[in-house]
């Protein structure tokens, strides 16, 4: 294996079906077809029209083929047939904001299966801003960027519980240069670590690199706001306009934000992408996004949890999330979901968070909690309430069914045939 490995080339070596997968998730085995029917409620992720006329999906070796009425589409030859049960289907959660190290656990609160944790809080995709929890976390620019290919390599292998981690975001440092980011893009990294946690933390230092890395296809994002632990630093709005990420990571802080006119600035200041964090302040999100909607700029919001951090792990924060911002934010739940889902996919370029034809086919399936007082679950997501989740699909296979961490659901989906 390892003679075979050496003589491929350094770019063949890296893809995936080349690396063994000994812990790998279980991937399907052959041609599958699933069928989603019954579905009561169809959330797309898309702003534009956040509600689809349809009650089926159907999906082809983890590609959603069809979306419609049961009666129009072909729903012959199924592997694997769900039974909704006139639930919500969404498209798969993606927390746009964590902190992972290595495997599923995390050194920051010493968690173990804390990944896993948040597939049960619907989130089927993490994007990573950077692996700076990992004990010994090494800052010279050899040792940065072997730890980013490794995390790369690591998460695309590893997927826990199925959840699709995308990891591998260096946090820059004074000393690269723009072959590093080359180098960095070739070997397969595609995303920096927030700029500002590690020494670039001046506005012009941090355009060069965001620069070299755009060059190349990597995106950015930026710590916002007042340190996060002891030993970090502040990023002020003049930082982070100067920088031009792409992504104005965690815009409420995390924890401690800029004050609102800072906030308004960079909203009014430039077309990034703005972050809300649970380990943030919630006033400030909440004022980011009246901000955002007055701007007509709803789609650059996009949503995080920061997680592992001082406040913990929260496997139902970006369902927190989503329920503070419609409840307290005055944004109808169909379009807080797009929060969390499409909005977060386009401006991540990933093939998942909408139902679309041609996307993945990863799913959360819910409902209204048990007890709600609200009569169905987009009301009750408005009311305050998180809803149960029931069921999450990824690439087409069912991970997980009722939820071990969400309020139960009131009613559940069901595998009526496999
Ligand atoms: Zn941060």
């Amino acid at each position: 294996m390892l003679r075979r490995v050496r003589a491929q080339t350094a770019a063949k070596r890296f893809e995936r079906e080349d690396i063994p997968m000994a812990h790998d998730a279980p991937q399907a085995t052959g041609p599958s077809k699933l069928v989603i029917r019954n579905i009561g409620l169809m959330l797309s992720g898309a702003l534009e029209r956040p509600i689809l006329d349809a009650d089926t999906i159907v999906a082809e070796n983890g590609k959603i083929t069809a979306i419609g009425r049961f009666k129009d589409v072909d729903t012959s030859g199924a592997t694997t047939i769900v039974d909704a049960h006139g639930t919500t289907v969404a498209p798969g959660l993606i927390d746009s904001h964590v902190h992972p190290v290595a495997g599923d656990w995390t050194p920051r609160q010493n968690q173990i299966n804390w990944i896993d944790s948040y597939l049960h809080g619907g989130v089927t995709t993490m994007i990573s801003a950077g692996e700076v929890h990992m004990p010994g976390r090494p800052r010279d620019v050899v040792g940065l960027k072997a730890m980013a290919i490794f995390a790369q390599r690591a998460f695309w292998t590893l997927r826990p519980g199925g959840v699709k981690v995308h990891a591998g975001a260096p946090v820059i440092e004074c000393e690269m240069v723009e072959d590093d980011f080359k180098e960095l893009a070739a070997a397969g990294v595609k995303l920096l670590g927030e700029v500002g946690l590690g020494g670039v933390k001046d506005g012009p230092t941090a355009r060069k690199m965001v620069g070299w890395a755009r060059k190349y296809g990597i995106q950015s994002t930026i710590h916002t706001g007042g340190p996060s632990i002891p030993g970090s630093g502040l990023i002020d709005k003049d930082v982070v306009l100067e920088a031009g990420t792409d992504v104005i990571g965690h815009i409420n802080g995390g924890h401690t934000a800029l004050p609102d006119d800072q906030i308004r600035c960079i909203c009014e200041g430039c077309k990034a992408g703005l972050e809300l964090v649970h380990n943030g302040n919630e006033r400030s999100a909440l004022f980011t996004l009246r901000t955002a909607r007055e701007m007509n700029e709803l789609n650059r919001v996009i949503l995080g949890t920061d997680a592992p951090a001082g406040s913990g792990v929260q496997p139902l924060g970006i369902l927190r999330m989503v329920s503070l911002l419609s409840s307290l934010g005055d944004v109808p739940a169909e379009i807080a979901f797009c929060f969390a889902t499409g909005n977060t996919a386009r401006m991540r370029e990933l093939d998942c968070g909408l139902i679309e034809i041609g996307r993945s086919a990863d799913f959360v399936i819910m409902d209204k909690a048990q007890h709600s007082p609200a009569k169905t679950l987009l009301d009750s997501v408005q009311l305050g309430d998180l809803p149960g989740i029931g069921m999450t699909i990824i690439d087409g296979i069912v991970r997980t069914q009722r939820s071990r961490n969400t309020p139960p659901a009131t009613k559940i989906p069901e595998i009526v045939a496999k």
